[in-house]
């Protein structure tokens, strides 16, 4: 691209290293800014930059939050002894909208990937492991990605929290909700049979 301007090329390039969008799209955006008044482009500028110099991760659970401590971990209406263990941020949102959870969160802060070079000592799984030692929990739910990644950090924590004798569960990977079995992949269907719940009343000897 042939830039008129070195700030606009600039400004380009700085949104096309934004995950998914190109050149092409980052100038639509940028000049789409530059029509707006100073001050909405002021604001969109402040939002960014507060953003990351005053966020802070809860010091329990990890998430994203305004305080030292968030919002979850501090409401007296959630269930403090069902821990829930996410990969990021956006499972926790994800869960949080289906409104079916009423326990708290852990954030591990991704997943084990040695392709990747993410190691155990690169997630907060030593805190999940403290918390469970020095608080009481009556169950933690392992909720992560049904792949490679997920697997392996799903086999290591059980390795690593087995010993407190507190169950341990995972959520029930199968067909997703509206989607036809004949679409599905052999492997969510494999697992959706050995991970067969019982239907709801129905009589299981
Ligand atoms: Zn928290």
């Amino acid at each position: 691209m042939n830039f008129s301007s070195q700030l606009l090329e600039d400004a380009v390039n700085e949104f096309s290293k934004l995950p998914g969008v190109g050149q092409k799209t980052a100038l639509r955006l940028v000049l789409h800014l530059l029509s707006k008044e100073q001050e909405e482009v002021s604001h969109f500028g402040n939002t960014l930059i507060r953003l990351k110099e005053e966020i802070k991760h809860c010091n329990i659970c990890h998430n994203i939050s305004d305080h030292q401590t968030c919002s979850i971990c501090t409401s007296v209406k959630r269930e403090k002894e069902t821990i829930c263990v996410v990969e990021d941020t956006r499972d926790v949102m994800a869960i949080e909208n289906t409104n079916q959870f009423f326990g708290v969160y852990h954030v591990l802060g991704g997943l084990i990937s040695p392709m990747d070079g993410v190691g155990p000592s690169d997630l907060f799984i030593d805190s999940l492991v403290q918390r469970v030692a020095t608080r009481p929990v009556k169950e933690i739910i392992l909720a992560l990605s049904a792949n490679m990644e997920g697997d392996t950090t799903l086999f290591y924590l059980h390795k690593r929290l087995k010993d407190f004798q507190i169950p341990i569960t995972t959520i029930a990977r199968g067909i997703a909700f509206g989607g036809e079995l004949e679409y599905a992949d052999e492997i969510t269907l494999g697992r959706s049979i050995i991970t067969r719940v019982p239907y709801e009343g129905s009589f299981i000897k």
